[in-house]
C-alpha cells in the first residue's frame, strides 16, 4: 500500500483503513460509509456483522478455536457437512474442508486423480478449463486458469493444461440461435476431448456462471446438459467450480441446480464461510469419494482446514441461509436488480451488454453496440468507474475482461439480505458515477 506501511499488498492502491460493517453497509475509520455492492469479492454474502453468527463463532470460541483433524473429530465440522449435503441435490454427499478458493479447486482436481487412479486410468491427468476463466491462483488453480496477464509469468513453473473457449456469445455476431450457440460452444469441449486423447483427459472444470474473469457470464441453457452428456461419453469428471456462485448467490444453493446439473465434484468458498472465516469445501458422490478411501486415503489435506471456528461460522451462515430465505431473496433482489441494469443500458451507449444469474450480476462497457468493439484500454475505464463509485459510497467490482486483453466488465453482487430499497439506493449511486464517466470522457448519454 502506501511508503508509511510494512505490510505489502498486490499493488500500491491507497486506500481508507476499515472499521466496522453492519449490514450491505461498510464504514472507515473516517465514519465514511460506503454499500458492499460487490460483497468484497462475491464473498459476504449475508451482510456484515450478523449478530447471529457472531455470536455462535463466540461460543464456538470460548470452548476451542483448533483440533488437528488428525487428533479429534469436531461437532462443527460435522455438522457443517451435513447441513452442506442436505442442502445441496443429491448426489453430492461428501464434503471435505479447506480454507479457500483456489484450495477448493486443487483439491478438487487432486481428488479427481486419485479417483481415476483407482480405477486403473494412470493415463488420466489432463484437466480441460475454460478460457477466460478465474479458479485462483496458487499454482495449480492457476494452471486451469484462463487468464493470461495472471498465468503468463509463471507459466514455465506450471504443467500446461488444454482450455476450451468459454461461451461469451453475446459477442457473437452469427445467424444461430441461443440454443444452437450453447451447442456450438459444448462442442469445443467434445473436439477437445478427441484431440488430446480421451483416455488423456481427467476432466472438465469450469464455473457454471462466470466471475472474475468473465463478468457474470451465463451460457445458454443448452451448453450444460450437453457438457454433462459428453463429460459421460468420454468417462470425463465434471467439476464445477461454485466458490463464486455457490451458497445460494445466483437463487439457487448451487448454480447447477438451475440446469438439474449434477456435477461429480463441487468447489466451494467465498459466500460459504460469507467472510466470517475463512472457509472453503469440495463436495462429491460417495461413490468418487469411497474408492479413493478404500485404496489408502486422499493424499491431501491443509493444516487449518476443518477448524472448528472456521466450521461453527460457516454452519451459522448456513443456517442464517435458510432461515432468512436469502437463495429465494437473491433470486428476487436479482430480477429487481437486472431490471435497473437494463434501465441503465437505455441511458448510457457505452454499456454494451448487462448479465448474471440472481445476485451474481454484471454490465459491460463498449465503443460500439453493433459490434461490441470494448472502449479503448488507455481509458482505463474499468478502474476509473470503480474509482468513481468509491468516492460516492458504493463498492463495485471490475476486472478487464475477455482475456485480459481487452474489455471492461464490473460485477455488482450485493449481500444476499439487500432490500429492494437498497438497491435502488445503490442504482441512484452507480448512476451518478456513471453520469460522471460519462461527462470525464465525452461519451454519450440518452436523455
Ligand atoms: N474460483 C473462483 C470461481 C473464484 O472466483 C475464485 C476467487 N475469485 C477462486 C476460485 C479462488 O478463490 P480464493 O481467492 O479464495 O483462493
Amino acid at each position: 500500500m502506501s511508503d508509511d506501511s510494512f505490510l505489502f499488498y498486490q499493488s500500491r492502491s491507497p486506500r481508507p483503513f476499515l472499521d466496522h460493517g453492519e449490514g450491505i453497509y461498510l464504514f472507515d475509520e473516517s465514519g465514511k460509509r460506503y454499500i458492499d455492492g460487490s460483497s468484497g469479492a462475491m464473498v459476504s454474502n449475508i451482510g456484515h456483522s450478523n449478530p447471529r453468527v457472531l455470536a455462535k463463532m463466540k461460543a464456538q470460541m470460548d470452548k476451542a478455536t483448533f483440533g488437528y483433524r488428525l487428533h479429534f473429530r469436531t461437532r462443527p465440522s460435522e455438522e457443517l457437512a451435513a447441513k452442506t449435503v442436505a442442502m445441496t441435490p443429491e448426489g453430492l454427499d461428501r464434503v471435505f474442508f479447506v480454507s479457500g478458493g483456489s484450495e477448493a479447486v486443487e483439491s478438487a482436481t487432486k481428488l479427481a486423480r486419485q479417483y481415476a487412479l483407482t480405477q486403473g486410468q494412470e493415463s488420466r491427468y489432463k484437466v480441460i478449463s475454460r478460457f477466460p476463466s478465474y479458479h485462483g491462483c496458487t499454482l495449480g488453480a492457476l494452471a486451469l486458469t484462463g487468464y493470461a496477464p495472471l498465468r503468463d509469468p509463471f507459466a514455465p513453473m506450471m504443467q500446461a493444461m488444454p482450455s476450451i473457449a468459454a461461451p461469451a456469445t453475446y459477442l457473437d455476431r452469427d445467424n444461430l440461435s441461443e440454443d444452437e450457440r450453447g451447442l456450438k460452444y459444448a462442442e469445443l469441449l467434445r473436439d477437445r476431448i478427441i484431440e488430446e486423447g480421451p483416455d488423456t483427459v481427467l476432466a472438465f472444470l469450469m464455473e457454471p456462471v462466470g466471475g472474475a474473469s468473465t463478468g457474470a457470464l451465463v451460457a445458454p441453457d443448452s451448453y450444460y446438459g450437453r457438457v454433462r452428456e459428453i463429460c459421460d461419453e468420454f468417462g470425463v469428471l465434471l467439476i464445477y467450480d461454485e466458490v463464486m456462485t455457490g451458497a445460494g448467490r445466483t437463487g439457487k444453493f448451487l448454480a447447477a441446480e438451475h440446469w438439474g446439473i449434477t456435477p461429480d465434484i463441487v468447489a466451494l468458498s467465498k459466500g460459504f464461510g460469507a467472510g466470517y472465516a475463512p472457509l472453503g469445501a469440495i463436495i462429491a458422490g460417495a461413490h468418487l469419494v469411497d474408492p479413493v478411501l478404500d485404496a489408502g486415503g486422499f493424499l491431501h489435506g491443509f493444516t487449518y482446514a476443518g477448524n472448528p471456528m472456521a466450521c461453527s461460522a460457516g454452519l451459522a451462515v448456513l443456517e442464517e441461509i435458510e432461515d432468512q430465505g436469502l437463495i429465494d431473496n437473491a433470486a428476487r433482489m436479482g430480477e429487481v436488480l437486472m431490471a435497473q441494469l437494463h434501465i441503465l443500458m437505455d441511458r448510457y451507449p457505452f454499456i454494451g451488454d448487462v448479465r448474471g444469474k440472481g445476485l451474481l450480476t454484471a454490465f459491460e462497457f463498449v465503443a460500439d453496440r453493433d459490434t461490441m468493439a470494448p472502449l479503448p484500454p488507455e481509458m482505463d475505464a474499468y478502474a476509473r468507474l470503480v474509482e468513481l463509485a468509491y468516492e460516492r459510497g458504493l463498492i463495485i467490482y471490475s476486472r478487464r475482461t475477455r482475456g485480459g486483453t481487452a474489455g471492461d466488465h464490473f460485477l455488482l453482487a450485493p449481500p444476499l439480505i439487500i432490500t429492494e430499497a437498497q438497491i435502488i439506493e445503490m442504482i441512484a449511486i452507480l448512476r451518478d458515477a456513471l453520469d460522471a464517466f460519462a461527462e470525464e470522457t465525452g461519451l454519450p448519454v440518452e436523455a
